[in-house]
């Protein structure tokens, strides 16, 4: 346990670095979010894995853009209403992607799926939205 607590000290101090490095403003927001860090050890760092609501889009390896294309987006979604947002780590990209795609941009055909998930806050608020208003869905 003391190990971790090191740890966890030391990611606060890097934190705190890099707000005073990094040009945050304006001052009273860069002043606030530092004793956010530096005085709430129950916070932590497990938001940034993979677990939440996957952006479900396809990127390509050479250039980076996203493959824009409804039908590709058709299939996710009917992927996701029959295996759930979860399809999205457990499918291979040879499985969804058609057969011969290419980039729109550079012709590249090596693609990856993006890993970032949806802000914790989208998901909470679009819940909620569909909750309480879930005639306007
Ligand atoms: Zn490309």
């Amino acid at each position: 346990m003391k190990a971790r607590g090191r740890l966890r000290d030391t990611f606060r101090q890097l934190t705190i670095e890099e707000i005073e490095q990094g040009g945050l403003g304006p001052g009273l927001g860069k002043e606030r979010i530092t004793n956010m860090i530096a005085t709430r050890p129950d916070w932590c760092i497990s938001r940034q894995r993979i677990w939440g609501v996957p952006i479900a889009v396809f990127l390509c390896e050479l250039c980076q853009q996203p493959i824009l294309d409804p039908a590709l987006n058709k299939k996710i979604v009917t992927l996701f209403e029959s295996q759930g947002a979860e399809a999205w780590h457990t499918t291979e990209v040879a499985d969804l992607l058609p057969a011969g795609a290419a980039c729109a941009h550079c012709g590249g055909t090596a693609f990856r799926k993006e890993t970032d998930i949806l802000d914790v806050w989208f998901d909470s608020g679009t819940s909620w939205f569909a909750v309480a208003n879930p005639t306007r869905i």
